[in-house]
């Protein structure tokens, strides 16, 4: 388990919102692949369930890097919308 500061003590798996970016882990889809970890390790840990969780230093990734994120994953667990609620990835 992490003991790092997360950004949403309440919503660990998000929704968190992050600039116009809001991110989102499915958990029931997330197999602890750690992908996400590896491609935006300031946004992702997995917790003591090895599910996804999001970390204080999101800001710290790049709109892009934090997509890429959920591109990488292999269940598709982490889903990005914008501001406005439209899907941004997975389509
Ligand atoms: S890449 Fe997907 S399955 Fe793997 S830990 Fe991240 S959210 Fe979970």
């Amino acid at each position: 388990m992490s003991d790092q500061p997360l950004k949403d003590t309440q919503h660990p798996s998000g929704p968190v919102m992050v600039r116009k970016l809001k991110v989102i882990v499915e958990r029931d889809l997330c197999i602890g692949a750690a992908t996400c970890i590896a491609i935006a390790p300031n946004t992702f840990v997995l917790d003591s369930e090895a599910k996804a969780i999001i970390l204080n230093t999101i800001d710290k990734d790049t709109d892009e890097v934090i997509i890429d994120a959920a591109r990488g994953c292999p269940t598709a667990a982490i889903i990005i919308e914008d501001d406005q609620g439209n899907r941004i990835f997975p389509k």
